[in-house]
């Protein structure tokens, strides 16, 4: 219990200095950002908005943008959880990005009613629930975010997720972490973001990967077991650390995907 309270009391110590922009950006974060938002030249590519199950509650606009150069397709999720909003945000912000390869498709308000909300759940319970092994989606929404996916055939795909608390200090919170199909750069991802983007003087939220089950009901789990995509579950944690800097590890992982898989391409060597 004591050392519990010492943690509390710590934590509001710490937050004061994971404030705004804490996550360091070294030249190649910066490069890659900046790989992602330039533009094409400007008869290169070309993106549109469609909607997602019209006319009903869940309306929802997805994003897809087309590089000049062929490439694979990665799709991007915000807000499969609606009161998660570090990486509703981020997604908002990748449907601007403009890839060098492939096509980029975003979903930056997957449950648009929880988004809404502000809460976990829509009206259905909770999405990242309704995509079970062998079974058709559970409710209306998750057939139509499930529609969306097989017309895009993603082989890359990536839901942004938000934590509490961290691994192994806190049993029943996954923290920092990375979960992913088999075939995925989950390990990289993880390494990367350690590397560059989590400050030494924040030890407990180095980013942990984990190899997920194929079996379960998430929508990640659902594209990696269905159509063989390389997917990933990025969860970044509230704990201690403030939105803007979740945002950023949101963007950072998400630009760090594109680029393991080649969407982006990061100039200027080194
Ligand atoms: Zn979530």
């Amino acid at each position: 219990m004591r050392r519990r309270t010492y943690l509390a009391g710590g934590a509001s110590v710490l937050a004061g200095i994971a404030v705004s922009g804490f996550v360091s950006r070294p030249p190649n974060n910066e490069r890659l950002l900046e790989a992602a938002r330039e533009s094409p030249d400007a008869d290169e590519g070309s993106s549109n908005t469609e909607t997602i199950l019209p006319g009903t509650d869940h309306e929802t606009p997805l994003y897809e943008i087309d590089a000049p150069n062929d490439g694979p397709t990665a799709m991007v999720f915000g807000g499969v959880h609606g009161d998660e909003r570090g990486g509703i945000e981020a997604a908002r912000e990748i449907s601007d990005w403009r890839p060098d390869a492939g096509t980029l498709v975003v979903v930056p308000e997957t449950n648009r009613v929880a988004v809404e909300n502000n809460e976990r759940r829509g009206v259905d319970g909770d999405l990242n629930r309704q995509f079970p092994a062998d079974r058709e989606p559970q409710s209306e929404l998750a057939a139509g975010i499930w529609d969306a996916v097989e017309a895009h055939e993603p082989d890359v795909v990536l839901d942004l997720h938000r934590s509490l608390g961290i691994y192994s200090l806190h049993r029943e919170f996954v923290g920092q972490a990375i979960f992913h199909s088999p075939d995925a750069r989950g390990e990289r991802l993880a390494d990367r973001l350690n590397e560059d983007a989590v400050p030494w003087y924040l030890p407990f939220h180095k980013f942990t990967a984990g190899e997920t089950s194929l079996t379960g009901p998430l929508l990640f789990q659902h594209t990696a077991r269905e159509l063989g995509a390389s997917a990933y579950l990025f969860e970044t944690t509230e704990f201690l650390l403030d939105h803007s800097a979740m945002v950023e590890l949101s963007r950072l992982a998400a630009a760090h995907v594109l680029e393991l898989h080649g969407l982006l391409e990061v100039g200027g060597g080194a």
